[in-house]
């Protein structure tokens, strides 16, 4: 490699390296960090439900009434008290695929294996070979066009086991808007924790 060529390469390379890591710092600025106390909201489908920590001498647990996200626990751990909502949050999850599921796989008549609520960091959704779908809890952290369009997803998956012209054509008949969400989970996947 010429020097000056070895040296233009090391510079942009370097200038690419402090644009990533300006990109990171903003999107750690970007992530709300969440206390777990009383008052503290916390999204839900498009809508935010307000927590409220109660000390009582039960085992540590979410659970909602109305708007509100009630966590009862012994002590004020934190890091129980995330747990204890991650939990209400697979739940609802569970139930909101398997319905949302159903109803597609229906009308598309479509048989669905078994629906898994996996807890991972930014994998939405999969299908496997057997028609089974898993599905990511983060997901109801996002508004419902997102969950939807999730699920539209992984159901045509059942159909067209790849991303080709017929998958994407499906989508977007059930999924006008398809583009868009995609674009918006991209972008705003990252902050979909609590
Ligand atoms: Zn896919």
């Amino acid at each position: 490699m010429p020097e000056r060529f070895a040296h233009s390469f090391v510079e942009s390379r370097a200038s690419w390296i402090k644009k990533q890591l300006l990109l990171q710092q903003k999107k750690h600025e970007a992530k709300q960090i969440y206390t777990f106390e009383t008052g503290e909201r916390i999204p839900f489908l498009g809508t935010e439900l307000t927590l409220s920590i109660a000390e009582k001498n039960t085992k540590t647990l979410a659970y909602r009434y109305g708007e509100t996200l009630f966590v009862s626990c012994r002590d004020a751990d934190k890091e129980k008290i995330r747990l204890a909502i991650h939990q209400w949050y697979k739940n609802q999850a569970k139930i909101l695929f398997e319905r949302e599921v159903r109803i597609l796989a229906d009308r598309l008549d479509v048989a669905v294996g078994k629906i898994t609520i996996k807890n991972q960091k930014s994998l939405w959704g999969s299908c496997s070979r057997k028609g089974n779908l898993n599905f990511n809890w983060r997901l109801l952290l996002a508004p419902p066009q997102i969950v939807q369009y999730i699920v539209v997803h992984e159901v045509v998956h059942l159909i067209h086991h790849n991303h080709g012209e017929k998958f994407w054509s499906l989508v977007s008949r059930l999924c006008p808007q398809y583009q868009e969400y995609d674009g918006w989970l991209k972008q705003n996947g990252f902050l979909l924790d609590v």
